[in-house]
């Protein structure tokens, strides 16, 4: 086990992570007088603009995974390694990882970022992310076996429960997700689960600013609320989300909606 490189004379760049910004690099640097070894913990790229998609049941996850292998086929002095990166020995040009330690003349930290639960952990436990294709994946088997479990559930509050799904956070993933879950509650629930009605599927946007998509203009802000709102959404502005207990998600205002899924993003 371990990294088991073969020996060069190159100075050898170790990239971490094989995301958006550590494949382009590698890209990049394809011809150049350096040794590559890009290590991610998937042995995959993923494309996360159509995660939404994945959850949602429009995509299978292999439309939007690539092997590191296949993309990287006939690359020279070129290396691929599946592994987590835990630590930076800095002063000893070091990196220690799942397989074992490596050396390296230059370092590119490419991880990414993680979910932000704001240091709550009752959401950070309870609620679905999607920043991953597993994410996504948990976030569709959850969807669809909430509605299996609606179709034979006799107490209202419970299937209402179970037929809400809570978006929090209206930035660029919020609204793609919401907007798909629409589409699928409008398309998909009254052909595959004739015995649900649609009106008993609710989607809530909560955002805490006064804006959907914040960092773009006002002009998308105010069209994105628009069409959301007119394909169903419900869309709350200016409420924070501050806890999730008992299938219920408690807003500043004190207010709750019941529900069983709740997708933080
Ligand atoms: C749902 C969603 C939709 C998005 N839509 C868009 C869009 O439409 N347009 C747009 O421009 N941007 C979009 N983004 C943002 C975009 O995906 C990110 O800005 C981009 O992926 C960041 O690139 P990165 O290389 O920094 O990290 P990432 O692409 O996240 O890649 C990080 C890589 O590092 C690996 N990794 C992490 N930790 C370790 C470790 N310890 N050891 C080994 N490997 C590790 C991961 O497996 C991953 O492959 C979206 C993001 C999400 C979540």
């Amino acid at each position: 086990m371990g990294f088991n490189i073969a020996g060069t004379d190159k100075k050898r760049i170790v990239i971490i992570g094989g995301g958006f910004g550590g494949l382009k690099l590698a890209n990049r640097l394809k011809g150049s007088n350096f040794q590559i070894v890009l290590i991610d913990k998937n042995n995959y790229h993923q494309f996360p603009p159509l995660l939404y998609q994945v959850a949602s049941s429009g995509l299978e996850s292999s439309s939007i995974s690539f092997p590191f292998r296949k993309i990287f086929q006939k690359r020279k002095d070129f290396f691929f390694r599946l592994a987590e990166v835990q630590a930076v020995v800095r002063e000893k040009n070091l990196i220690l990882t799942s397989i074992g330690e490596l050396k390296y003349d230059y370092l590119i930290i490419a991880s990414g970022t993680v979910t932000n639960f704001f240091g709550n952990e009752v959401i950070e436990k309870q609620t679905l992310p999607m920043k991953t294709i597993e994410e996504a994946l948990i976030l569709r088997n959850t969807l669809l076996s909430n509605f299996e479990k609606a179709t034979i559930c006799t107490d209202p509050q419970e299937k209402q429960a179970l037929m809400n799904v809570v978006i929090v956070g209206g930035g660029a993933t919020g609204v793609e997700i919401s907007g798909v879950l629409a589409e699928m509650k409008h398309f998909v629930l009254p052909k595959d689960y004739p015995d649900l009605k649609q009106s008993e599927m609710n989607i809530y946007l909560v955002e805490g600013s006064p804006h959907l998509l914040a960092a773009m203009s006002e002009e998308a802000s105010d069209n994105a609320k628009r069409f959301l709102e007119g394909m169903g959404v419900k869309v709350m502005l200016q409420k924070k989300v501050v806890d999730y207990k008992d299938d219920k998600v408690i807003l500043d205002d004190d207010s709750s909606i019941e529900t069983k899924t709740v997708v933080w993003v």
